[in-house]
């Protein structure tokens, strides 16, 4: 699939609602969705087979996106059950991260809570994730994070950035960005070690 008719496919799913502040709700729009899955793509990553697990999943834009590019299975882990909608090929695990059993996954995508409104809100999914079956993590966090790259080691994983880019904050967190309600953001890729 073309990368503009992706972020036009990315870009209509039912907006994630971001009505709950206290799951820290920082939805991926269509265009930088798609850029990401473009980079997965590129790396090699998404080979036939590819059962991806898509966590802390929001409206799945993540998830759907592999979908779209080839999964071959998708499973969206979300807490929200507003944020659930009929989608074809995908399934849904409706509840807490700490609940997926870290099982039967080549790919985890995420792009979990950051732990900027309630502190280590993202622990869970980063454990989730490096303890997982996974061989390979994409994890999109607050560029200013410090913590990642260590955590990962602790956990035998070992990583490299290889997007950037910056991110509209719904209005609710606009006084936690530098200006404008814009944050910069990084995309990780993470590897055993
Ligand atoms: N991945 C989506 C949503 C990002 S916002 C996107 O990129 O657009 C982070 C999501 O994690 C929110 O939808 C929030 O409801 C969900 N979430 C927060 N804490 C969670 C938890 N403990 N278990 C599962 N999902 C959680």
């Amino acid at each position: 699939m073309r990368l503009r008719h992706l972020a036009m496919a990315l870009s209509n799913l039912p907006p994630h609602p971001q009505r709950d502040a206290s799951l820290e709700q920082y939805a991926t729009e269509g265009d930088f969705a798609a850029r990401w899955i473009a980079e997965i793509v590129e790396q090699g990553d998404l080979e036939t087979g590819t059962r991806v697990v898509d966590l802390g999943a929001g409206n799945g834009i993540l998830g759907i996106g592999c979908l779209l590019a080839g999964a071959d299975s998708v499973l969206l882990v979300e807490q929200d059950p507003q944020c659930v909608h009929e989608y074809e090929g995908v399934e849904w695990l409706i509840g807490d991260v700490k609940g997926w059993s870290g099982t039967d996954v080549d790919l985890v995508i995420m792009n979990p809570p950051w732990g900027v409104q309630i502190a280590m809100a993202d622990r869970p999914f980063l454990e989730a994730a490096f303890s997982s079956e996974a061989r390979v993590i994409y994890l999109l966090h607050s560029a200013k994070a410090s913590h990642i790259e260590n955590l990962a080691k602790s956990f035998d994983w070992g990583g490299e950035v290889v997007l950037s880019g910056s991110f509209r904050l719904p209005a609710k967190y606009e006084h936690h960005s530098s200006h404008q309600g814009m944050t910069e953001v990084a995309v990780w890729r993470f590897k055993r070690n």
